[in-house]
């Protein structure tokens, strides 16, 4: 398996050729988007949305994703996240892809998984979290932190509901543990969606417009807490058209038109450090 320059994204200048680092062994990126395409809809009405993105994101890094409107973004989060599959030419592509369009997750090549193994790395690795929280309405708080621990199976119902109840304390709940996700108020409701994306200690959170259905108070409170997270080692990669919000990140990706057009570091106060190496052909990983 070899690695190229193809594999560098912006967060890691180590991957430059004059950085000193010369015989450690290159960090592997933890989610790895290869030239991926994503067409909807088949004949006149194929719409192609994503046109061939390629983008490494590395353990630690906190990345946003901006751009208009239907650029994509979305869809470019739920491909790296697993909950979606790029389009090639045996499912919808007029002709091949080179090199093919592909998603990598942890290293594993996602097309060589079948739905259910896809379903497990992603409840394994990925946590989600959404603009529409999508609770259980009729579940608690805890209970719906717990779920997603119960899924894996990892852990006996008790320690689930210890831990969901450790980590809503951690996000500010600890009083609302017991009540119904419909008598909490919205910025309650999406910490409990953060709470809940973090149970099975994700290597990487992904995060849909997190703060689009918040007021000022919650939205700031949100991005105060995936800075924390993100102190602590989190790799997030997070939508956002709040630009103020996506500056919070160490890493922006400016998308327009179904593919990357911008890819920045940051520093402290959100100011571009450097730019990006120069999109480079992504070698294949095979
Ligand atoms: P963003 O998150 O940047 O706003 P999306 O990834 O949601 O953009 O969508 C990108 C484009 O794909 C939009 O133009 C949207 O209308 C289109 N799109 C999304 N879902 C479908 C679908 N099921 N069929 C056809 N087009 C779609
Ligand atoms: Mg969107």
């Amino acid at each position: 398996m070899g690695r190229t320059d193809g594999d560098c994204g912006a967060g890691f200048p180590a991957c430059s050729a004059d950085n000193g680092q010369a015989g450690k062994p290159a960090p592997q990126p933890f989610l790895r988007a290869q030239n991926v395409h994503r067409i909807l809809g088949s004949g006149d009405a194929a719409a192609h949305i994503l046109r061939g993105v390629s983008l490494s994101v590395f353990p630690t890094e906190y990345v946003s994703i901006v751009g208009p409107s239907g650029s994509g973004k979305s869809t470019l989060l739920y491909l790296l996240g697993g909950l979606d599959r790029p389009t090639n030419a045996e499912n919808g592509a007029s002709a091949p892809f080179d090199p093919p369009s592909r998603v990598f997750i942890d290293g594993h090549d996602t097309s060589r998984l079948g739905d259910a193994e896809l379903a497990r790395l992603r409840n394994e690795k990925v946590g989600f979290v959404f603009q529409f929280h999508y609770l259980l309405k009729e579940f608690t708080a805890q209970e719906n932190v717990a779920l997603p621990m119960l899924k894996l199976g990892r852990l006996s119902k008790s320690d689930a509901m210890d831990r969901a109840a450790m980590l809503l304390g951690q996000l500010g709940l600890a009083e609302k543990v017991k009540r119904r996700a419909n008598r909490l108020s919205g910025g309650e409701q999406q910490r409990v969606a953060v709470a809940r994306a973090l149970a099975n200690e994700p290597a990487v959170l992904l995060a849909d417009e997190p703060t689009g259905n918040l007021d000022r108070r919650n939205s700031e409170r949100v991005a105060q807490i995936f800075a924390e997270l993100h102190a602590t080692g989190q790799a997030i990669v997070m939508v956002t058209h709040d630009l103020a919000l996506a500056q919070r990140a160490r890493r922006m990706v400016r998308m327009d038109d179904g593919l990357v057009v911008e890819d920045r570091l940051l520093d402290e106060d959100g100011q571009p450090l450097a730019a990006a190496p120069p999109p480079l052909p992504e070698a294949v990983q095979r």
